[in-house]
C-alpha cells in the first residue's frame, strides 16, 4: 500500500459525488452544499517527546455534514496524511451513514505522524493536544470521533479522558471504538469486517454462487482484515492470499498459501499495525510474494481492507479473469478509473461506505448503549449489526437492479437522497 502523493481523493470523492448528483438531478444548491465539507479545522499539537525536544504535530478534524445528525468518523494517524484525504474520508462518513440509515452526519480527523515510531506516552500526548484543540467542537450531540488507521480504543479512552477533564463530567458518547468496560460496546472491534462479511454472504445469495465453493486474496491485516477473514472462513470460504505493509522495507509484500492461510497462525506473527513477519512466514509454508501479487491470484473474490488508491488505473488489468466480487474494506480504495474497468467487465462490486458500514453501525449502537447506561450482550449487539447491514445491503442492491445501475451509484443515489432530504426538511436548501 505504497504512497502515491499525486493521487487527491478528495478530487476522486467530489467526482463521484458529481456523478450521482448527475443521475439524480440533484439542484444546484445541495448540490454547492454538499461538494464541500460544511465545517473545517487545523491545528498544532505540541509534544514533549521521550528525549526532551518538543515536536509539533499538524492535526486537523473536517466535518463534511451533520444534516441527519452529529458529525461521525474516525480519527487516523498516518505519516503521509494530507487535508484531503480527511476531507475525502469525512464526505464518505456522510454517505456511509446515510446509507447505513442511522442518525449521524459525516466528519473525519487526522495527524500526522507514524506510530510506528512514538512511545505510548508521545501517542497519548498527542491524543490530548487533539481534544484540547477541539473540545469546543467536538462532543456527543456535536461530533463524535472513533479509531481509523493506526488509531485504537486505547487512543479514544485518552481522548475522551481528555475532554471529560476539561469539561467536568462524564460524556461517554463523546466517542466511541472505547475499550470494552469503559464505555464501549462488544463486537466493535470485529464489526467493520463482520459487515462487509455480512454485504459479501446476500451478494453471493443473489449472484447465486455458494460462499463454501469460493476462494478470496485480502489486501491488508489489520483490524477490518482479520475478521473479514475469521467470518468469511467460518462461512466456508477459503483465503489464499494475504497482502501486508512491511515496515521495514517500506513497501507491501503478499502472503500466498494456495491451500488456504491460517488465520491464527498468521495473527501470532503479525505486529499491532498488521504488519506480517517475511521470515518467519516463510518458514510457515507461505509463497513471499511483490505487494501487487493479491489482486492477480486466481480468486472469486478480492478484499481491498487497506487504504485507499489501492485498485488504480495502473493496476486493474491484472484482477484475475476468474474475479466475480469485490468487497470494499478499506475507504475509497478503487480510484474512478479502475472502477470503469470492474463495470465493464461485470465485476460486482460492494462498494466501501456500504460494505465497510458495519464500524460505524456499531459506533452508533455503543452511543446509543452509552446513553441508555445499559450495556447488551455480544450477539444481541452482532444481531441488530446483521439487521441494519443486510437492511442497507438490499436497498442498495434492490434499486442496483430496478434501475440497472453499477452498485457504487445505486449506493450513493440511496445516500445522497437521504442527506438532500435532510438537508430540504431543515429548510437549508
Ligand atoms: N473509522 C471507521 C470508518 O471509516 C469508523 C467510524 C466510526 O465508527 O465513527 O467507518
Amino acid at each position: 500500500m505504497a504512497h502515491d502523493a499525486s493521487f487527491n481523493p478528495f478530487q476522486m470523492a467530489r467526482a463521484q459525488f458529481d456523478k450521482s448528483a448527475d443521475l439524480i438531478g440533484l439542484d444546484q444548491g445541495t448540490r454547492d452544499l454538499l461538494r464541500s465539507p460544511l465545517r473545517e479545522f487545523h491545528f498544532s499539537i505540541p509534544v514533549r517527546m521521550d528525549d526532551g525536544t518538543v515536536k509539533v504535530f499538524e492535526g486537523f478534524r473536517v466535518q463534511h455534514s451533520d444534516a441527519r445528525g452529529p458529525a461521525k468518523g474516525g480519527i487516523r494517524f498516518h505519516p503521509q496524511e494530507t487535508v484531503d484525504t480527511v476531507r475525502a474520508l469525512a464526505m464518505w462518513m456522510t454517505w456511509k451513514c446515510a446509507v447505513a440509515d442511522i442518525p449521524l452526519g459525516g466528519g473525519k480527523g487526522g495527524v500526522i505522524c507514524d506510530p510506528h515510531n512514538l512511545s505510548a506516552r508521545e501517542q497519548e500526548a498527542i491524543c490530548r493536544g487533539w481534544i484540547r484543540q477541539m473540545n469546543k467542537n467536538v462532543g456527543p450531540v456535536e461530533d463524535v470521533p472513533a479509531p481509523d488507521v493506526m488509531t485504537n480504543p486505547q487512543h479514544m479512552l485518552w481522548m475522551l479522558d481528555e475532554f471529560e477533564t476539561i469539561r467536568g463530567g462524564r460524556y461517554p458518547g463523546m466517542i466511541t471504538g472505547k475499550p470494552v468496560g469503559m464505555g464501549g460496546s462488544l463486537g466493535r472491534t470485529e464489526a467493520t469486517g463482520y459487515g462487509a462479511v455480512y454485504c459479501l454472504r446476500e451478494a453471493l445469495k443473489e449472484l447465486g454462487i455458494d460462499v463454501k465453493s469460493t476462494t478470496a486474496s485480502v489486501q491488508g491485516f489489520g483490524n477490518v482484515s482479520q475478521y473479514a477473514i475469521e467470518l468469511y472462513h467460518r462461512m466456508g470460504g477459503k483465503v489464499i492470499c494475504v497482502s501486508s505493509w512491511n515496515q521495514a522495507e517500506q513497501k507491501s509484500v503478499s502472503y500466498y498459501k494456495p491451500d488456504g492461510v491460517d488465520l491464527a497462525q498468521l495473527q501470532a506473527i503479525t505486529d499491532r499495525f498488521g504488519g506480517i513477519d517475511p521470515a518467519k512466514a516463510r518458514e510457515l509454508g507461505y509463497e513471499i510474494l511483490p505487494g501487487e501479487a493479491w489482486l492477480d491470484r486466481e480468486v472469486d473474490i478480492l478484499i481491498p481492507a487497506a487504504i485507499e488508491n489501492q485498485i488504480t488505473g495502473a493496476n486493474v488489468e491484472k484482477i484475475n479473469k476468474r474475479v466475480k466480487v469485490v468487497v470494499e474494506g478499506a475507504n475509497g480504495p478503487t480510484t474512478p478509473e479502475a472502477d470503469a474497468v470492474l463495470f465493464k467487465r461485470g465485476i460486482f462490486n460492494i462498494p466501501d461506505f456500504l460494505a465497510n458500514a458495519g464500524g460505524v453501525t456499531c459506533s452508533y449502537f455503543e452511543q446509543v448503549q452509552c446513553n441508555m447506561n445499559y450495556f447488551w450482550e455480544r450477539d444481541d449487539v452482532l444481531n441488530k449489526l446483521d439487521a441494519k447491514m443486510t437492511a442497507a445491503y438490499h436497498s442498495v442492491s434492490d434499486l442496483a437492479r430496478n434501475k440497472k445501475l453499477y452498485m457504487r451509484d445505486a449506493a450513493y443515489v440511496v445516500a445522497v437522497n437521504r442527506v438532500a432530504a435532510a438537508c430540504r426538511d431543515r429548510g437549508w436548501v
